[in-house]
């Protein structure tokens, strides 16, 4: 789950690590009102999306009288925000954060997360930061530090000064780096969090760090120990169909393809997109029903494959392990009749109860492509595809 920038910057401050004041504001009078109880001459007045790139797309805006800070406050609210991070989709902007302007002298870039290859929760920090930390990565990774923290003896302080020192921090900085580090980390493992990215942390020209942006993504799979982070969820950020997927309990993402998926495992799931890439398709989605799938759920997760205008044909891809494959014919059949598919289906079936499934379907009357295993499966539904664009 992500969060918005002052939601980040609010859990920051929980944790003891100075952010710079702000307030976030959802009218033009608020942002007003933000800007005069923060005090000084200079705001920033920065769109609350779930992505980065904001600066560029034009959503922080440096604002040095209070008619300024109406002017951008009124010109984002309400507006719908594409950066180069939000893929193609346009996120609204329904909030915006007034903050204090800072005088930058350097911008830095100080991230944390669960590196999978070292089983540990890694810092990865570079002296060269700012709006594209991706490029570093691909240009000049000898300029990205990283710091693998371990789970036994969890981060120690001298790790910290070591990699600020490797950043050609001074002694001052890297005492504020240190203390911003202990709190990242505290707050990471407190919170169960995924992803915690400051970008920029900054150089102020008075030699001070600054949190001048944050990121951050909690674990889903620990969301139940945390109701204080899923009540900041903000659902008008999200994918509307993933959020409904979540809502029925089925593993959603859209992708950009014509081929709707309906399988049940992760892994099948994984394969089968594969497969259909092998054949020349596209997928539209990945869609895994679980391994409990019910006539319900296939309903939702037909409706939910159908309600993509991009959609050619569904490929259902169903290996009856724990699941009977005549159950599932059934949801098929139901959902067919019930949400009114006018696009090809082909479906494979196979393990449990595969007969009685197959002859379900042969009977039903409805028009399915049926298939005799995986490849054959991907080949008839690309075809259907293709026949339909
Ligand atoms: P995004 O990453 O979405 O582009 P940021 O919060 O990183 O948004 O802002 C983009 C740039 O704007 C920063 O790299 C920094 O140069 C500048 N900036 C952001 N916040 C401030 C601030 N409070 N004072 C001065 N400059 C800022
Ligand atoms: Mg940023």
């Amino acid at each position: 789950m992500n969060f918005h920038e002052y939601q980040a910057k609010q859990l920051f401050a929980d944790y003891g690590i100075a952010v710079p004041a702000g307030q976030v504001a959802r009218t033009a009078d608020e942002a007003v009102a933000a800007a005069q109880a923060i005090g000084g001459d200079f705001w920033v007045v920065k769109a609350q999306i779930h992505a980065g790139g904001r600066g560029k797309a034009g959503g922080v805006k440096l604002a040095k009288t209070l008619d300024q800070v109406r002017e951008y406050a009124t010109a984002m609210l309400g507006t719908k925000m594409e950066t180069y991070q939000t893929a193609g989709v346009a996120l609204p902007i329904e909030q915006v954060l007034v903050t204090q302007a800072t005088d930058i002298a350097k911008e830095l870039y100080l991230s944390v997360l669960v590196d999978r290859g070292t089983q540990a929760v890694t810092f990865i920090a570079s002296s060269d930061g700012g709006v594209e930390i991706e490029k570093t990565a691909e240009e000049n990774p000898d300029a990205l530090h990283t710091l693998n923290v371990s789970y036994v003896q969890g981060l120690q302080a001298y790790q910290c000064r070591e990699l600020g020192f490797a950043m050609g921090l001074n002694a001052k900085q890297v005492n504020q780096l240190t203390k911003i580090m202990l709190g990242l980390f505290k707050l990471f493992n407190d919170r169960d969090l995924a992803l915690v990215e400051l970008n920029p942390l900054a150089i102020l020209t008075n030699g001070d760090l600054a949190v001048l942006d944050g990121k951050v993504d909690s674990d889903d799979n620990a969301a139940f120990r945390h109701p204080d982070l899923v009540a900041l969820r903000d659902i008008a950020q999200e994918d509307a169909t993933e959020a409904l997927a979540r809502e029925h309990d089925l593993n959603y993402v859209t992708m950009d393809g014509d081929i709707g998926c309906m399988v049940n495992g992760a892994g099948l799931a994984m394969a089968t997109m594969d497969v259909i890439k092998l054949e020349g398709g596209s997928p539209a989605n990945f869609l895994d029903v679980g391994g409990g799938a019910t006539k319900a759920r296939v309903t939702e997760a037909f409706k939910l494959i159908l309600s993509s205008d991009d959609v050619r044909a569904i490929f259902v891809n169903i290996f009856g392990g724990i699941v009977r494959c005549d159950m599932i014919a059934e949801g098929i059949i139901a959902a067919v009749k019930d949400v009114g598919v006018r696009i090809p289906v082909v479906v494979r079936l196979e393990g449990t109860n595969v007969q009685a499934g197959r002859d379900l379907l042969k009977s039903s009357g409805l028009d399915i492509i049926s298939a005799d295993d995986i490849n054959d499966g991907a080949r008839k539904v690309v075809a259907a595809a293709k026949k339909a664009a």
